[in-house]
């Protein structure tokens, strides 16, 4: 494999967030997915900021094309065989003990019982601060190198272990946020490009959510193709020098089938098209996770099941039984019926501009969903089955504008909110030092040739 990557890519290996450990995402349905994105924003959104560390971007400005042209050259670095020592950070929950922790991340016994057993002032680490990050080194055979946890008042106690001892120390705990840049070119379009950014070395966290910035355009899952192109240019977070996890995306573009999806963070905190247009549509892409497009929206086909040509009015997704369905936007759940003999369980929802969007052959609803129940763009509203007149598995999903039915895969799909005024002059000028930004570190022949994916 073959990545590129601004600067600090060595101290960037070996983070391993245990819930993306527990659930590759390859593996995992929509609805794990969505815990994992959850999950992950939280971490990230709880990393421990007092005020007085300096608070990451977007307010950071973008390093000039001069200062990244001191950057030295990188070292290749081979993810499939991480370097020790590994590094594990963990936001700490109220109940967590440091035993049990250390326990989790693997940790040696010997090692475990030295410090849960230490006295004096090694004793204050076993008041563990929910909130807090605790920040774990292992050897790559799991003896415990340090641990230790952000303070509220923007220090890191930490303690070293040695064979026969714990040594406290207490250091200012310093936060920077590494500008990072990536790029990678798809080259086995039948894997998800999940699979071909994490070949690349970019975090699964982070992949996941820049598929979500782009998913209002592309559906992520099965529209890539070989030669598809994605550059990303991100934050690492280091705490103390040492890296903790990705930060903030500053800018993605996508070229998928020779067409460019962008999006530039704005000091708002959202991304946005390079023109200031909202990348947020009022419609996902797809419903759900599909296999496959079992069947088109068309005019007329002949039924499979009572012979006759009809038309058909929505499209069908082939998904295994289970599959979590998503509204594909804000609206209110307009009606929900269950066992309709052509329909089987199904419903309804009512968004705005008129639009109506429905789902049928669902094997269950999700919990809380009735008539009236107000949902989310992305909020899961039921699971793929087959009830009623169907020949397996699926989804059909209808869009229906003003009471007339459209092709969901072509739907008009307006933008959410734009950027006007002295905000989108701010956003222009930021797109413009971020596109110089980036010709600058292409320059620096950091692209990359296409990426094997591996299926
Ligand atoms: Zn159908």
């Amino acid at each position: 494999m073959n990545f590129a990557n601004s600067q600090g890519a060595n101290a960037g290996v070996g983070t391993v967030n245990p819930f993306l450990k527990k659930f590759p995402v390859r593996a995992a349905c929509g609805a794990v997915i969505a815990i994992v994105v959850y999950l992950s924003a939280q971490a990230y959104l709880a990393f421990p900021s007092p005020d007085n560390i300096p608070s990451s971007v977007p307010t950071e400005p973008v390093k000039s094309q001069s200062e990244l042209g001191n950057i030295p050259p990188l070292p290749r670095i081979d993810y499939d065989h991480p370097p020790a020592p590994r590094l594990v950070s963990h936001q700490i929950k109220p109940g967590d003990t440091l035993g049990a922790l250390l326990g989790s991340f693997g940790t040696d016994e010997r090692d475990i019982n030295r410090i849960v057993t230490c006295r004096g002032e090694c004793r204050q680490l076993h008041k563990l601060i929910p909130g807090a990050t605790l920040i774990t080194r292992l050897t790559h055979d799991s003896r415990l190198i340090s641990v230790g946890q952000s303070l509220p008042y923007g220090q890191i106690q930490q303690y070293r272990v040695y064979p026969d001892s714990v040594e406290v120390t207490l250091s200012p705990l310093e936060r920077r946020s590494i500008p990072t840049y990536k790029h990678v070119v798809i080259h086995d379009g039948e894997s998800p490009i999940s699979a071909a950014l994490r070949t690349g070395g970019i975090k699964e966290a982070t992949v996941l959510r820049a598929t979500q910035i782009l998913e209002y355009d592309i559906d992520f899952w099965r529209n890539v193709y070989p030669n598809d192109d994605f550059e990303i240019y991100f934050d690492q977070i280091f705490v103390n020098d040492e890296y903790v996890q990705d930060g903030d995306i500053h800018v993605l573009r996508f070229t998928n089938r020779g067409r460019l999806h962008e999006a530039y963070l704005h000091t708002d905190g959202l991304h946005y098209e390079a023109d200031g247009s909202a990348i947020q549509k009022q419609f996902l892409k797809a419903p759900l996770r599909y296999k496959r497009i079992s069947s088109n929206f068309s005019n007329a086909r002949k039924h499979p099941i009572l012979g006759y040509t009809r038309a058909h009015r929505g499209v069908d997704y082939a998904a295994p039984r289970g599959t979590p369905i998503r509204s594909t936007a804000d609206g209110v759940v307009s009606s929900v019926v269950r066992n309709d003999r052509a329909a089987g369980n199904y419903l309804a929802v009512n968004h705005s501009n008129g639009y109506v969007t429905r789902y049928m052959h669902l094997s269950g609803f999700a919990s809380g969903i009735t008539n009236g129940t107000r949902v989310t763009r992305g909020s899961t509203i039921g699971y793929v089955g087959s009830t009623g007149l169907s020949t397996g598995p699926h989804l059909h999903y209808e869009v229906i504008k003003n009471g007339r039915h459209l092709n969901p895969l072509t739907v008009p799909n307006p933008s959410v909110e734009s950027l006007e005024g002295p905000q989108r002059g701010l956003f222009l000028a930021n797109v413009e030092t971020y596109l110089n930004t980036l010709e600058g570190l292409r320059e620096q022949n950091l692209i990359v040739e296409p990426v094997a994916v591996a299926q």
